[in-house]
């Protein structure tokens, strides 16, 4: 069984730990690159090498590499990015970059959020311990994430039934698997824990506060999707 995370071994320069999550912001990846024919046309094959050719353009800029903390493609994969306790460069502010992971959809402002990609947010959200919250217009004037993604974070971000499909065969022999199936399979049954609840929002909320007794915090509010 493969994993759908893949490290593309992707080399970063110095990366900063100040950042302090409270949930992922969604982006997509500028123009389309699947063309008139959306991801219906879309080409599994091609999506590690975009996210290379993102790697190498954002470090032409003079940044330390690619921006976000992962790259989601329509057909379910999960690409790692910056990841887990690294700041991100990609959310438009200081703040936004302090306070949120950025995890980029491998599609244009008008392609639809495929259903494996849909459970792939998820899984990275569950993977970065930590949960879809915030858009990139939350943070700054853009057109960011575009239509399709701010339709699913405005429904609250449905997790779809159903696993996610085998992902197809790494296209590229320099690829590893950096979550092993083990741990995969750990955070699918999460995932599955959290279709049982998505429906009951509110109560989950309270039993969360419970758990964090945030109620005694005065930053808690009512969350912007399922957990
Ligand atoms: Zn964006
Ligand atoms: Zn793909």
């Amino acid at each position: 069984m493969t994993s759908s995370v893949v490290s593309l071994g992707l080399k970063f320069k110095a990366l900063s730990s100040n950042i302090t999550d409270e949930g992922i912001t969604a982006h997509y990846g500028g123009d389309s690159p699947w063309g008139k024919g959306g991801v219906n046309r879309s080409d599994h094959n091609r999506c590690p090498t975009i996210v290379r050719a993102w790697h190498d353009y954002h470090l032409s800029k003079g940044w330390s590499g690619l921006a976000y903390s992962a790259v989601v493609c329509p057909h379910g994969i999960i690409y790692q990015g910056r990841w887990a306790n690294r700041r991100t460069a990609a959310n438009g502010t200081n703040a936004g970059n302090q306070r949120s992971y950025a995890v980029c959809y491998l599609a244009g402002g008008d392609d639809a959020v495929t259903t494996e990609a849909k459970r792939a947010f998820h899984l990275s959200a569950a993977l970065l311990r930590s949960s879809l919250r915030w858009r990139h217009s939350d943070w700054k004037s853009t057109s960011c994430p575009g239509k399709p993604i701010r339709k699913w974070s405005q429904a609250g971000w449905p997790l779809p039934p159903g696993p996610n499909p085998l992902p197809p065969n790494p296209p590229h022999p320099t690829e590893e698997y950096f979550v092993t199936p083990e741990d995969e399979r750990k955070f699918e049954a999460m995932l599955d824990r959290k279709l049982e609840t998505q429906t009951n929002g509110i109560l989950e909320f309270i039993l969360r506060c419970a758990r964090r007794t945030c109620l005694a915090s005065s930053s808690t509010s009512w969350p912007s999707g399922p957990l």
